[in-house]
């Protein structure tokens, strides 16, 4: 039996608080951006974004980032079918992630 949240333990988010990656209603426009930028440059250096992203477009994750993506960007995206997370993610505006 495989544990679907084995790959959890390898997150690169693991230990940073979780508000990081869920913004407030309050926080909106430059800011939020802003905000998610940065939290999307944890998540490129991740090694299981594609396995977080999945987890996400799978079940749905509606708030929240996961696997570099906003909800928004994921409800664009729909079901994952026989797609690779990274090939769903390629047309996203990404920030850089040598930050
Ligand atoms: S992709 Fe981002 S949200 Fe997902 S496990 Fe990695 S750091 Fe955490």
């Amino acid at each position: 039996m495989t544990d679907r949240w084995g790959w959890r333990q390898h997150a690169r988010c693991r230990g940073l608080p979780t508000d990081l990656f869920y913004a407030s209603e309050q926080c909106q426009g430059s800011l939020r951006r802003a905000r998610e930028d940065e939290v999307k440059r944890i998540c490129h250096r991740c090694a299981v974004r594609p396995q977080c992203l999945t987890h996400a477009l799978e079940h749905p994750e509606r708030h929240g980032i996961w696997g570099a993506t906003t909800p928004r960007e994921r409800a664009g995206m729909g079901p994952v079918g026989d797609r690779r997370p990274d090939a769903a993610v390629s047309g996203l505006r990404r920030p850089d992630a040598a930050g």
